[in-house]
């Protein structure tokens, strides 16, 4: 069963075929650590995580690098604005390096929610300053660069596949082009590899390079970062849609700019999570932390099994209706597993291959949720039907290998008998007379699809 996923590159859908396998070199574009991730930022995360758990399951040694953005993103993407940290630093009275270790903190606590593992390696963008101005030194031998008042930029015109990942149209950009911000770039979608501090104003994060003290641009980071991590050419690299038009297109202009080899073989991206049909987005004001959820009776895995229902391509309204209805199937999920028996050494060998072929088709979630809730209403034996959960939970991630059997007396197992016995006989008073025995003695009932479930009350 081969491994198929969208390449945003080739905008189809291909077989995955590592570089070196089993090796496989995978990078995932971090947060920035400026504030509390939202919901939204952690939909990414999510899609990530599904993806790396599929490729072990393929058989892949995957090594995951993380990068922190603790420097160098500016509040708009066009090289403009505030710094974000600085801007996060302002607003709580506190260092940018306080800012960037709190969030940083938080951040990790949400993925630990989240049931996401942590990637093999984190890189925080301060601690490659080098390592960055190095690359912009490559690029500026090749005759990529030039110097205007606040910056060393990137003249996108040297680079023929300039665009490719998003299709832009960059000559129509150029034609189309109204009065520039910055009158002084060469070309519309120039950027900035590094950026000069603002005279006469200290920044709290500045450093010395060869073209006068400043900080780095946002994209050279995840360029200078992955190529340490995983070689000039490595398989897969991740990220959100709003990454494919700006920050990735550009990381392949800086990296394919200095080493002349393709950069990385897979480009794939989570489509966003929208409130009201509009973007999440922290400066739109409209945004859920995980904290927020709880407050409203939601645990993180609750918000996991929802992002689940939706395939990763596709946008996924958030409303908490919709998260409410996730709650419910994922407590009914750990509710059916609290009371199967131990697991058998088989499981339900025809449903594993139908989810296994529907993740294995490009993450297909939905599909594999729909399968596993297809398998729990067959009349397989509860033991086999466990066996099968639990495989398929090393994929979704939904906390079942934790979830421990509930302990029902025989006398209340005897009394769940007797009632299905009733039940069948359509004896409802007999049924609802044993159903109050049951809840006296601090159980409950719940007649379900596939069969009476006991909780303790
Ligand atoms: P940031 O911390 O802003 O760099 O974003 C972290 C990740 O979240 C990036 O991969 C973004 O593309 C992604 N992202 C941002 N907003 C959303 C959203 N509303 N839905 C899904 N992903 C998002
Ligand atoms: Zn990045």
């Amino acid at each position: 069963m081969p491994l198929k996923l969208f390449n945003t590159l080739s905008r189809k859908i291909e077989e995955f075929q590592p570089i070196r396998p089993p090796k496989v070199g995978f990078y995932a574009c971090g947060p920035t650590v400026y504030d509390r991730a939202h919901i939204g930022n952690l939909r990414a995360y999510i899609f990530e995580d599904i993806l790396r758990r599929t490729l072990i399951h393929n058989g892949c040694q995957v090594k995951l690098v993380m990068n922190i953005t603790d420097v160098g993103h500016l509040t708009s993407d066009a090289d403009e604005g505030e710094d974000k940290l600085e801007k996060g630093a302002k607003r709580e009275n506190s260092s940018v390096f306080e800012i960037a270790e709190k969030y940083t903190q938080l951040f990790k606590q949400d993925l630990k929610a989240l049931n996401i593992a942590e990637p093999d390696v984190w890189l925080k963008a301060t601690d490659h300053i080098p390592e960055q101005i190095e690359l912009i030194k490559k690029l500026e031998a090749k005759g990529f660069t030039y110097k205007t008042s606040d910056g060393i930029y990137y003249d996108t015109s040297k680079f023929p596949h300039y665009g490719d990942l998003a299709k832009l149209n960059v000559k129509g950009q150029k034609e189309g082009a109204r009065v520039e911000v910055n009158q002084e770039k060469r070309n519309p979608t120039d950027f900035a590899l590094w950026k000069f501090s603002p005279q006469g104003q200290k920044r709290q994060m500045e450093w010395e390079s060869p073209w006068g003290v400043g900080f780095p641009g946002w994209h050279i980071e995840c360029s200078a970062m992955s190529m340490k991590a995983l070689g000039e050419s490595f398989d897969i690299h991740t990220g959100g849609v709003d990454h494919i038009p700006v920050h990735h297109t550009n990381e392949i202009a800086q990296s394919e700019g200095a080493t002349g080899r393709r950069f990385v073989k897979y480009w794939l991206h989570n489509e966003f999570l929208l409130v009201d049909s509009g973007k999440m987005a922290k400066s739109a004001g409209n945004f859920f932390t995980l904290d927020d959820l709880q407050e409203k009776g939601f645990s993180p895995l609750n918000y996991r099994y929802f992002v689940l229902g939706a395939h990763y391509r596709s946008k996924l309204n958030f409303t908490l209706e919709g998260l409410k209805a996730s709650q419910n199937a994922h407590e009914e999920l750990v509710n059916r597993l609290a009371n199967m028996p131990s697991e058998a050494k088989i499981g339900c060998a025809d449903f594993e291959n139908n989810f296994f072929e529907a993740i294995n088709n490009d993450l297909n979630t939905p599909q594999g949720l729909a399968v596993m809730w297809e398998m729990l209403k067959s009349d397989n034996p509860d033991s086999a039907k466990k066996a099968s959960l639990l495989k398929m939970d090393e994929i979704l991630g939904l906390g079942l290998a934790k979830v421990n059997p509930i302990k029902i007396p025989k006398e209340i197992k005897e009394l769940v008998e007797k009632r299905e016995v009733a039940r069948k006989n359509k004896d409802f008073k007999l049924s609802d007379e044993i159903r109050n025995r049951i809840v006296e003695k601090g159980f409950q009932v719940e007649d379900t699809e596939g069969g009476p479930l006991v909780r303790v009350r």
